[in-house]
């Protein structure tokens, strides 16, 4: 699905990046560990094509013949004043939609909204202000929006962070049903090791460069 080969990004003068090589098979869901400051969020950000880069990043869509791999991107807890007035609807509609937001959604478009959080098991959440959500409840929304249209390849930017521990296992629960119904893979970032074993198919320990890659066991049981 997606071949990383020989990847370095260089910001001025920092190697941010150093020769990475990574390959995410079809259906796999795969973790990148390591450090803050590592370069993980810039690999993600490369691949979504925001950072220039030199080697080659590859997608292939299996029985297609142009591979026109579609990305579906979760960022990192991005801050909603409590006080905005913007609801679940209204980001949607900002979104999905070429209507002007203040005007609310159309009939359509709200059971579009609906079926998306359906996804997520968030249709209550429709009509909640962004900014009161939880953090669990934020999360399952912004991957409601990265899975319309529904991606081959979905990215999340540590979606465990700022979600309490029950709401981590439920969502990486979500991400296990959805990759299994959808047929898509995962690449994510995390600090959370206690969730490698269960749910990654391959991890990556990166520090400017992939320092150890293979299964959780393999990984975590490293010297690296
Ligand atoms: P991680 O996500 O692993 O914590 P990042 O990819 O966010 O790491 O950052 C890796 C390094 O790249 C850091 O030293 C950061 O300061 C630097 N960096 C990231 N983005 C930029 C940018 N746009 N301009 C300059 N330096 C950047
Ligand atoms: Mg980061």
């Amino acid at each position: 699905c997606l071949r990383i080969e020989n990847l370095s990004v260089t910001i001025g003068s920092d190697k941010i990046l150093q020769n990475v090589n990574l390959h995410v098979h079809c259906g796999q869901m795969v973790a990148l560990i390591g450090p803050n400051g590592a370069g993980k969020s810039t690999l993600l950000k490369t691949l979504l094509g925001e950072r220039e880069f030199d080697g080659n990043i590859i997608f292939s869509v299996p029985g297609a013949r142009r591979a026109k791999a579609r990305i579906g991107y979760v960022p990192q807890s991005p801050n909603f004043d409590p006080g905005d007035p913007v609801s679940v609807a209204d980001l949607f509609t900002c979104c999905l939609s070429r209507r002007p937001a203040f005007l609310g959604p159309s009939k359509s478009d709200r059971e579009l909204i609906l079926e998306c959080l359906d996804r997520v098991h968030g249709e209550d959440l429709i009509d909640k202000r962004v900014g009161t959500l939880s953090g669990g409840e934020l999360q399952r929304v912004l991957l409601a929006l990265a899975l319309e249209p529904m991606p081959n390849i979905l990215i999340l930017d540590e979606p465990l962070s700022g979600v309490d521990v029950e709401g981590q296992t439920g969502l990486m629960d979500m991400l296990d049903e959805i990759r299994n119904a959808y047929d898509l893979s995962i690449l994510m970032t995390t600090h959370d090791f206690s969730m490698l074993e269960k749910y990654a198919d391959q991890v990556a320990l990166i520090d400017h460069r992939v320092l150890k890659l293979g299964t959780p066991g393999e990984v975590l049981g490293s010297d690296e």
